[in-house]
């Protein structure tokens, strides 16, 4: 007998598998069988003990010894002398005389692991006739299964995973596999081996080896189920989605894709908080349950956007009942009904876009992009409304992405340059005195054809390289200010339109203060042109970026005037010094000046000046006039130009025409 054996102080005992008996213990293994001599533990029989099961998976491993050197770890039960004792197992294979296969075992006690080994490891043992008929268990096994099992299908019982089973015993004489199976405490998760083996007599079996895995499982749901579904909503998310759009397309299932984004949540967010913000996404959520058919995948995509995904299974008529526009009609009605915040109601519409598969395209990542595509246009088209993709819309948004790629390196290569429209002061007695220059960004690229302005004032703020830019612009601007003072008039000061999305940024006042600053500029020399829809936003705010400006000296001027939603609503709240009244009132004023005296009066009401924007003929100078408005700006009185150009002309005072 090898002397470390003996030695160690974890017990270790060899079992003679064909004669059912201890050949070898030492002095832990024996007081661990309750046993005060080594003869009185080789002396006992255990024949008599063990189940069949049992007996079928020690001849598993006298085979498995046989043909290699392996060793298997599992948790044993014994009850030696009616004391019950949980032991952790190390089987390896040892060699007897006649070259007989024996079991050298090295246990220990399971109280010193943790619990969740000795659950895991716990090996559950029971064999059955071929027909499933259950013979034995060992007692783990008939502890966790309850001793009403009878047959296979007692426990496992779905069918079709029974049917497996007995295929794959039939087909390769073993079945492995995840099973959830019922026992005394319910359903619960077990890896199950299945394997064919025959008794003494020859007799064929089913011998069942299963380890309970029910924790592990049920976290390795719970995670896929989490990595599929949206937290807050607890609708799919992304990756959800474009698992069930597979199945769908899979299932040769048609589908209706909506695509859908709120109107106005962005003002929701910032004005009663990010809380009340999630408290209307899941109003929405909850809307959108209710409101789709049963069948339909409903996801939360991202931000304030949605999709609703109903398949059509035209092989069923039933199926087919769902009227896709009446679907859209209501979806929109349902979300744009008024949400609360305690009493107060809060206004939020939808746009949504609808595209078919595979009528509009069979490709599962064009859909989305189609019914994005749609969802923009009905933004375009005013918002609070659905639009059906054409072929077609979806190029915008192809568009914005090359400007995307493209513009994302503009600056670092020195594409971008400001040109400056000056603001005038004018009179009937024909003088005219520049007050002002507005900075307008140009991106000189020469990839993508006629991108606009304001094109890249949206891109940019949908990549998130606004603030860059707007930095950039801030700079450049001041510092062109300076050679605008010495060369054209030394009273002028600057207009830097800024998006509201650079608003946000809490550093904004201290970069501006740093920029004046640094150029030896004061507050009153500039003017930050902001639309009412930004303005709006950033005042529900109480230390808004906008109330800072405005107390560093900065003056607000409100752009497109008369264009913004809430004009009147709000207007009283609005530290603005000047209204820039947006251009399509201008058409109107030949015909009519009425429109434009009022708007005057209104702005003037509110303590602040009248500047129009977008005057191009000399009958719109005059009537503008008319109607008291001598803050003027637009093609007929200057277009924008580079630095450069007043530079060179010396332009003083005199109006282009
Ligand atoms: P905006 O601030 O309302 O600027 C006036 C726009 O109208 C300018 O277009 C200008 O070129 C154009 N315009 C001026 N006079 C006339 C006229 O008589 N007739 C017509 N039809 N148009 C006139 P632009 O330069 O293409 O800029 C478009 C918009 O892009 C600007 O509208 C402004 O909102 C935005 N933008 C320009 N630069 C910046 C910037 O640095 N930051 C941000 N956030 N926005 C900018
Ligand atoms: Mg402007
Ligand atoms: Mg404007």
């Amino acid at each position: 007998m090898p002397i470390e054996l003996k030695d160690l102080t974890i017990p270790v005992w060899i079992y003679d598998i064909d004669n059912y008996c201890i050949h070898w213990a030492n002095q832990p293994a024996l007081e661990l069988w309750e046993s005060n001599s080594l003869s009185e533990l080789c002396s006992r029989d255990f024949k008599q003990d063990n189940s069949q099961a049992v007996e079928a998976r020690v001849r598993e491993y006298q085979r498995a010894f046989l043909e290699s050197n392996v060793s298997f770890y599992e948790n044993w039960h014994f009850v030696p002398k009616g004391v019950p004792k949980s032991v952790f197992c190390q089987f390896s294979g040892y060699v007897l005389d006649n070259n007989r296969m024996a079991l050298l075992i090295q246990g220990m006690p399971t109280a010193k692991l943790g619990h969740d080994l000795q659950v895991n490891l716990t090996a559950m043992l029971s064999d059955y006739t071929v027909e499933g008929r259950l013979i034995s268990g060992n007692p783990p096994f008939l502890n966790a299964m309850g001793r009403r099992v009878a047959h296979l299908q007692d426990m496992i019982l779905s069918p079709a995973v029974l049917k497996t089973i007995y295929r794959s015993l039939s087909q390769s004489g073993r079945y492995e596999d995840d099973v959830l199976m019922e026992g005394v405490n319910g359903e619960h998760w077990y890896h199950l081996i299945a394997a064919n083996v025959q008794d003494d007599t020859g007799q064929e079996k089913i011998l069942l080896h299963q380890y309970d895995i029910h924790r592990r499982k049920m976290s390795e749901i719970n995670l896929a189920k989490e990595v599929l579904t949206d937290s807050l909503t607890g609708l799919l998310n992304r990756r959800g989605l474009d698992k069930r759009l597979a199945e769908f397309a899979a299932g040769e299932a048609n589908f209706d894709f909506f695509y859908i984004d709120l109107d106005g949540f962005k003002i929701i967010n910032d004005s009663f908080g990010h809380g009340v913000g999630d408290q209307v996404l899941q109003t929405v959520a909850d809307r959108l349950l209710d409101n789709s058919p049963d069948n339909s995948a409903v996801c939360r995509f991202g931000g304030d956007e949605f999709v609703v995904v109903v398949p059509i299974h035209l092989k069923s008529m039933d199926d087919a009942v769902v009227d896709k526009d009446a679907l859209a009609d209501q979806l929109v009605k349902v979300l744009s009904n008024s949400y609360y915040h305690d009493t107060q109601p809060m206004t939020l519409s939808a746009s949504v876009g609808v595209a078919q598969y595979p009528q509009d395209t069979d490709d599962l990542t064009n859909i989305v992009l189609y019914a994005d595509a749609a969802m923009y246009q009905a933004k375009r088209l005013g918002k609070h409304r659905w639009v059906n993709y054409t072929a077609g819309i979806e190029q915008v948004i192809l568009r914005q992405g090359v400007i995307a790629q493209s513009l994302s390196r503009a600056q670092s290569r020195g594409e971008l340059e400001l040109y400056y429209q000056p603001i005038w002061e004018v009179s009937r007695d024909g003088s005219v005195n520049i007050l002002s220059f507005e900075a307008l960004l140009r991106w000189h690229n020469h990839d993508i054809p006629d991108v606009t302005t304001e094109e890249v004032i949206q891109v940019a703020e949908s990549i998130g390289i606004i603030n860059d830019i707007e930095c950039w612009v801030v700079n450049q601007a001041l510092t062109d200010l300076l050679y605008l003072r010495a060369h054209v008039s030394p009273n002028v000061t600057m207009s830097i339109n800024v998006s509201a999305v650079h608003l946000r940024e809490v550093r904004f006042p201290q970069c501006l203060s740093e920029a004046l600053e640094d150029k030896g500029l004061s507050p009153q020399d500039l003017i930050i042109e902001l639309t009412e829809s930004a303005l709006v936003e950033n005042m529900a705010d109480h230390n808004s970026v906008v109330r800072q400006l405005v107390e560093q000296g900065i003056n607000i001027s409100i752009d497109d005037f008369g264009t913004g939603y809430s004009s009147l609503a709000y207007l009283h709240q609005i530290p603005a010094t000047t209204a820039k009244i947006d251009r399509s009132f201008v058409e109107q004023v030949e015909s009519n000046t009425q429109p434009l005296r009022h708007i005057r009066s209104l702005i003037e009401a509110h303590g602040m000046k009248a500047l129009v924007e977008g005057v191009e003929t000399q009958e719109q100078k005059d009537k503008l006039l008319d109607c008291g408005i001598t803050l003027q700006q637009g093609f007929f009185l200057g277009r924008p130009k580079p630095l450069d150009y007043y530079i060179k002309n010396k332009t003083t005072g005199n109006c282009e025409q």
